[in-house]
Protein backbone atom coordinates (compact mmCIF):
# COMPACT_ATOMS: atom_id res chain seq x y z
CA UNK A 1 0.00 0.00 0.00
CA UNK A 2 3.12 2.53 0.53
CA UNK A 3 5.07 3.87 -2.15
CA UNK A 4 8.07 5.88 -0.62
CA UNK A 5 6.51 8.72 0.62
CA UNK A 6 3.57 7.68 -1.03
CA UNK A 7 0.37 6.14 0.42
CA UNK A 8 -1.65 4.61 -2.44
CA UNK A 9 -5.09 3.38 -2.29
CA UNK A 10 -4.80 0.87 -5.40
CA UNK A 11 -7.63 -0.51 -7.96
CA UNK A 12 -11.02 0.97 -6.63
CA UNK A 13 -13.03 -0.13 -9.43
CA UNK A 14 -16.90 -0.92 -7.80
CA UNK A 15 -18.50 0.48 -5.26
CA UNK A 16 -17.78 -2.49 -2.98
CA UNK A 17 -14.21 -1.80 -3.41
CA UNK A 18 -14.53 1.56 -2.08
CA UNK A 19 -16.97 0.30 0.77
CA UNK A 20 -14.53 -1.98 2.06
CA UNK A 21 -11.96 0.57 2.61
CA UNK A 22 -13.98 3.01 3.92
CA UNK A 23 -15.15 -0.36 6.06
CA UNK A 24 -11.50 -0.90 7.14
CA UNK A 25 -10.90 2.14 8.33
CA UNK A 26 -7.71 2.63 5.34
CA UNK A 27 -8.96 6.33 4.25
CA UNK A 28 -8.40 7.27 8.18
CA UNK A 29 -5.59 5.17 8.63
CA UNK A 30 -3.80 7.02 5.84
CA UNK A 31 -4.79 10.85 6.75
CA UNK A 32 -3.07 9.87 10.07
CA UNK A 33 0.02 9.07 8.58
CA UNK A 34 -0.24 11.73 6.36
CA UNK A 35 -0.45 14.10 9.63
CA UNK A 36 2.44 12.15 11.78
CA UNK A 37 4.35 13.20 8.06
CA UNK A 38 5.39 9.51 7.56
CA UNK A 39 3.37 9.72 3.71
CA UNK A 40 3.55 12.99 2.51
CA UNK A 41 0.79 12.38 -0.48
CA UNK A 42 -1.93 9.98 -0.55
CA UNK A 43 -2.62 8.37 -4.12
CA UNK A 44 -5.68 6.48 -5.77
CA UNK A 45 -5.36 4.12 -8.80
CA UNK A 46 -8.83 3.40 -10.63
CA UNK A 47 -10.51 3.28 -13.67
CA UNK A 48 -13.77 4.37 -12.99
CA UNK A 49 -14.28 8.14 -13.20
CA UNK A 50 -17.40 7.66 -11.29
CA UNK A 51 -15.39 6.87 -8.00
CA UNK A 52 -12.51 8.51 -8.77
CA UNK A 53 -15.01 11.41 -8.69
CA UNK A 54 -16.59 10.68 -4.96
CA UNK A 55 -13.01 10.21 -3.92
CA UNK A 56 -11.69 13.31 -5.21
CA UNK A 57 -14.70 15.20 -3.33
CA UNK A 58 -13.74 13.99 -0.32
CA UNK A 59 -10.27 16.22 -1.42
CA UNK A 60 -8.10 13.78 0.28
CA UNK A 61 -5.83 12.80 -2.77
CA UNK A 62 -2.99 14.49 -4.20
CA UNK A 63 -2.66 11.88 -7.28
CA UNK A 64 -3.93 9.64 -9.80
CA UNK A 65 -3.54 6.61 -11.70
CA UNK A 66 -5.94 6.08 -14.01
CA UNK A 67 -6.01 4.25 -17.83
CA UNK A 68 -6.25 6.97 -20.87
CA UNK A 69 -6.04 5.87 -24.65
CA UNK A 70 -7.67 6.73 -27.34
CA UNK A 71 -9.50 3.22 -27.03
CA UNK A 72 -10.70 3.86 -23.53
CA UNK A 73 -11.94 7.52 -23.89
CA UNK A 74 -14.26 6.90 -26.87
CA UNK A 75 -15.34 3.23 -26.44
CA UNK A 76 -16.93 4.02 -23.84
CA UNK A 77 -19.17 0.61 -21.94
CA UNK A 78 -18.24 -0.58 -18.94
CA UNK A 79 -15.11 -2.04 -16.73
CA UNK A 80 -14.95 -5.59 -17.70
CA UNK A 81 -11.60 -8.02 -16.08
CA UNK A 82 -12.52 -10.65 -18.36
CA UNK A 83 -11.31 -8.76 -21.50
CA UNK A 84 -8.88 -6.81 -19.76
CA UNK A 85 -11.53 -3.52 -20.98
CA UNK A 86 -11.42 -0.35 -18.29
CA UNK A 87 -12.95 1.87 -20.51
CA UNK A 88 -15.19 3.28 -18.52
CA UNK A 89 -17.23 6.48 -18.87
CA UNK A 90 -18.52 8.54 -21.71
CA UNK A 91 -15.85 10.66 -23.44
CA UNK A 92 -17.57 13.51 -22.14
CA UNK A 93 -17.38 12.12 -18.55
CA UNK A 94 -13.90 11.05 -18.56
CA UNK A 95 -12.69 14.44 -20.07
CA UNK A 96 -14.52 16.01 -17.65
CA UNK A 97 -12.58 14.24 -14.64
CA UNK A 98 -9.46 15.28 -16.46
CA UNK A 99 -10.05 18.63 -16.35
CA UNK A 100 -11.62 18.30 -12.56
CA UNK A 101 -7.69 16.99 -11.47
CA UNK A 102 -6.15 19.67 -13.02
CA UNK A 103 -8.39 22.05 -11.74
CA UNK A 104 -8.01 20.81 -8.26
CA UNK A 105 -4.11 20.20 -8.42
CA UNK A 106 -4.53 16.51 -8.67
CA UNK A 107 -1.69 14.72 -10.92
CA UNK A 108 -2.66 12.04 -12.68
CA UNK A 109 -0.02 9.14 -13.87
CA UNK A 110 -1.45 7.55 -16.64
CA UNK A 111 -1.23 3.85 -17.10
CA UNK A 112 -2.49 1.66 -19.64
CA UNK A 113 -1.69 3.99 -22.41
CA UNK A 114 -1.76 1.42 -25.56
CA UNK A 115 -4.48 -0.34 -24.12
CA UNK A 116 -2.33 -3.54 -23.08
CA UNK A 117 -0.64 -2.95 -26.73
CA UNK A 118 -3.90 -3.67 -28.03
CA UNK A 119 -3.51 -0.38 -30.01
CA UNK A 120 -0.42 -1.29 -31.55
CA UNK A 121 -1.73 -3.79 -33.68
CA UNK A 122 -4.36 -2.89 -36.21
CA UNK A 123 -5.87 -6.61 -35.38
CA UNK A 124 -6.55 -6.40 -32.04
CA UNK A 125 -6.72 -2.31 -32.05
CA UNK A 126 -10.97 -1.91 -31.35
CA UNK A 127 -10.46 0.78 -34.39
CA UNK A 128 -9.46 -2.09 -36.68
CA UNK A 129 -6.09 0.42 -37.54
CA UNK A 130 -3.14 0.54 -35.05
CA UNK A 131 -1.69 3.65 -33.65
CA UNK A 132 2.43 4.24 -32.74
CA UNK A 133 3.26 4.03 -29.34
CA UNK A 134 4.60 7.58 -29.97
CA UNK A 135 0.94 8.94 -30.58
CA UNK A 136 -0.06 7.05 -27.44
CA UNK A 137 1.92 8.34 -25.60
CA UNK A 138 1.59 11.82 -26.55
CA UNK A 139 -2.21 11.30 -26.50
CA UNK A 140 -1.97 10.41 -23.07
CA UNK A 141 0.08 13.38 -22.41
CA UNK A 142 -2.15 16.18 -24.07
CA UNK A 143 -5.18 15.80 -21.63
CA UNK A 144 -5.89 17.98 -18.89
CA UNK A 145 -4.27 17.14 -15.77
CA UNK A 146 -1.23 14.63 -16.57
CA UNK A 147 1.98 14.61 -15.41
CA UNK A 148 3.51 11.55 -16.41
CA UNK A 149 2.79 8.28 -18.41
CA UNK A 150 3.91 4.66 -16.81
CA UNK A 151 4.78 2.32 -19.57
CA UNK A 152 4.97 -1.44 -19.02
CA UNK A 153 8.32 -2.92 -20.33
CA UNK A 154 9.26 -6.48 -21.13
CA UNK A 155 12.36 -5.76 -21.70
CA UNK A 156 15.59 -3.62 -22.87
CA UNK A 157 13.71 -3.82 -26.91
CA UNK A 158 10.47 -2.21 -25.19
CA UNK A 159 12.65 0.24 -23.44
CA UNK A 160 14.32 1.77 -26.00
CA UNK A 161 11.63 1.99 -28.59
CA UNK A 162 9.82 4.07 -25.96
CA UNK A 163 12.38 6.26 -24.85
CA UNK A 164 12.55 7.38 -28.97
CA UNK A 165 9.64 9.18 -28.11
CA UNK A 166 12.07 12.09 -26.72
CA UNK A 167 13.52 12.37 -29.71
CA UNK A 168 10.52 11.56 -32.15
CA UNK A 169 9.68 14.18 -34.45
CA UNK A 170 6.23 16.64 -34.06
CA UNK A 171 4.95 14.35 -36.80
CA UNK A 172 5.71 11.48 -35.41
CA UNK A 173 3.40 12.47 -32.29
CA UNK A 174 0.77 13.67 -34.18
CA UNK A 175 -2.29 11.08 -32.85
CA UNK A 176 -5.41 13.17 -35.29
CA UNK A 177 -5.71 10.38 -37.15
CA UNK A 178 -7.95 8.68 -34.58
CA UNK A 179 -10.53 11.56 -36.17
CA UNK A 180 -10.70 9.74 -38.76
CA UNK A 181 -11.96 6.60 -37.07
CA UNK A 182 -12.86 7.46 -33.27
CA UNK A 183 -16.94 7.72 -33.34
CA UNK A 184 -19.45 10.10 -33.62
CA UNK A 185 -18.95 11.69 -30.18
CA UNK A 186 -15.48 12.29 -30.33
CA UNK A 187 -16.80 15.13 -33.93
CA UNK A 188 -16.84 18.71 -32.82
CA UNK A 189 -14.32 18.45 -29.45
CA UNK A 190 -11.15 20.03 -29.44
CA UNK A 191 -8.90 17.22 -27.50
CA UNK A 192 -5.90 19.75 -27.98
CA UNK A 193 -3.42 17.90 -30.60
CA UNK A 194 -2.41 20.64 -32.64
CA UNK A 195 -3.12 18.99 -36.01
CA UNK A 196 -3.90 22.10 -37.16
CA UNK A 197 -0.99 24.05 -36.30
CA UNK A 198 0.37 26.43 -37.95
CA UNK A 199 -2.47 29.18 -37.27
CA UNK A 200 -1.19 32.09 -39.47
CA UNK A 201 -1.84 34.64 -37.16
CA UNK A 202 0.50 32.66 -34.43
CA UNK A 203 -2.41 31.04 -31.90
CA UNK A 204 -1.54 28.01 -30.32
CA UNK A 205 -5.01 26.45 -30.74
CA UNK A 206 -4.83 23.20 -28.53
CA UNK A 207 -3.53 25.08 -25.60
CA UNK A 208 -6.01 27.73 -25.78
CA UNK A 209 -8.91 25.52 -25.84
CA UNK A 210 -7.55 23.49 -23.13
CA UNK A 211 -6.80 26.39 -20.91
CA UNK A 212 -10.53 27.30 -22.08
CA UNK A 213 -12.27 24.03 -21.09
CA UNK A 214 -10.13 23.89 -17.87
CA UNK A 215 -11.52 27.60 -16.85
CA UNK A 216 -14.94 27.29 -17.87
CA UNK A 217 -14.75 24.65 -14.74
CA UNK A 218 -12.87 26.75 -11.74
CA UNK A 219 -9.39 26.56 -12.94
CA UNK A 220 -8.33 29.25 -11.72
CA UNK A 221 -4.24 28.66 -12.57
CA UNK A 222 -5.32 27.70 -16.23
CA UNK A 223 -7.58 31.07 -17.03
CA UNK A 224 -4.25 32.85 -15.23
CA UNK A 225 -2.26 31.02 -17.87
CA UNK A 226 -4.42 32.11 -20.34
CA UNK A 227 -3.87 35.82 -19.70
CA UNK A 228 -0.36 35.18 -19.86
CA UNK A 229 -0.67 34.13 -23.52
CA UNK A 230 1.08 36.53 -25.97
CA UNK A 231 -1.15 35.41 -28.53
CA UNK A 232 -4.88 35.27 -27.33
CA UNK A 233 -8.30 34.06 -29.05
CA UNK A 234 -9.61 38.24 -30.09
CA UNK A 235 -6.57 37.82 -32.46
CA UNK A 236 -7.99 34.91 -34.78
CA UNK A 237 -8.38 36.71 -38.05
CA UNK A 238 -10.91 33.83 -39.19
CA UNK A 239 -8.42 32.22 -41.99
CA UNK A 240 -10.44 29.11 -41.56
CA UNK A 241 -6.98 27.05 -41.99
CA UNK A 242 -7.84 25.53 -38.61
CA UNK A 243 -10.99 24.45 -39.07
CA UNK A 244 -9.69 22.94 -42.29
CA UNK A 245 -7.31 20.94 -40.86
CA UNK A 246 -9.23 19.79 -37.96
CA UNK A 247 -9.84 15.60 -37.69
CA UNK A 248 -12.13 16.53 -35.34
CA UNK A 249 -14.18 18.94 -37.39
CA UNK A 250 -14.01 21.55 -34.63
CA UNK A 251 -15.41 24.71 -35.49
CA UNK A 252 -12.54 26.95 -33.95
CA UNK A 253 -13.79 29.79 -35.70
CA UNK A 254 -16.81 30.36 -33.82
CA UNK A 255 -15.11 28.56 -30.61
CA UNK A 256 -12.22 31.59 -30.76
CA UNK A 257 -15.38 34.39 -30.65
CA UNK A 258 -16.90 32.19 -27.77
CA UNK A 259 -12.99 31.80 -25.98
CA UNK A 260 -12.60 35.73 -26.52
CA UNK A 261 -16.01 36.82 -24.76
CA UNK A 262 -15.61 34.23 -21.97
CA UNK A 263 -12.48 35.35 -20.81
CA UNK A 264 -13.66 39.44 -21.59
CA UNK A 265 -16.26 38.92 -19.60
CA UNK A 266 -14.62 37.69 -16.83
CA UNK A 267 -11.55 39.57 -17.08
S1 LIG B 1 -8.89 22.18 -33.40
FE1 LIG B 1 -8.75 20.06 -34.06
S2 LIG B 1 -6.69 19.82 -34.88
FE2 LIG B 1 -6.71 21.70 -33.68
S3 LIG B 1 -6.04 21.11 -31.62
FE3 LIG B 1 -8.27 20.97 -31.63
S4 LIG B 1 -8.74 18.86 -32.17
FE4 LIG B 1 -6.62 19.21 -32.73
S1 LIG C 1 -9.27 30.52 -37.95
FE1 LIG C 1 -8.22 31.68 -36.35
S2 LIG C 1 -7.32 30.15 -34.99
FE2 LIG C 1 -7.84 29.11 -36.89
S3 LIG C 1 -5.97 29.16 -38.12
FE3 LIG C 1 -7.18 30.95 -38.70
S4 LIG C 1 -6.47 32.61 -37.37
FE4 LIG C 1 -5.73 30.67 -36.48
Amino acid sequence: MTHADFGFIHCIDEASDYRTIEKNGITDYLLRLKKQGVVHHIGLSSHTPKLVNQVLDMGIIDMLMFSINPAYDYAGGELDYATDSYAVGSVAERMALYRRCEAEGVGISVMKSFSGGQLLDSRTSPFGKKLTENQCIQYALDKPGVLTVLLGVRGKADLQKILRFCEAAQEEKDYSVIGTFAPADAEGHCVYCNHCAPCPAGLNVGLINKYYDLSVVGDKLAADYYRKLEIKADQCVKCGHCNVRCPFHVEQMERMEKINAYFAQSE
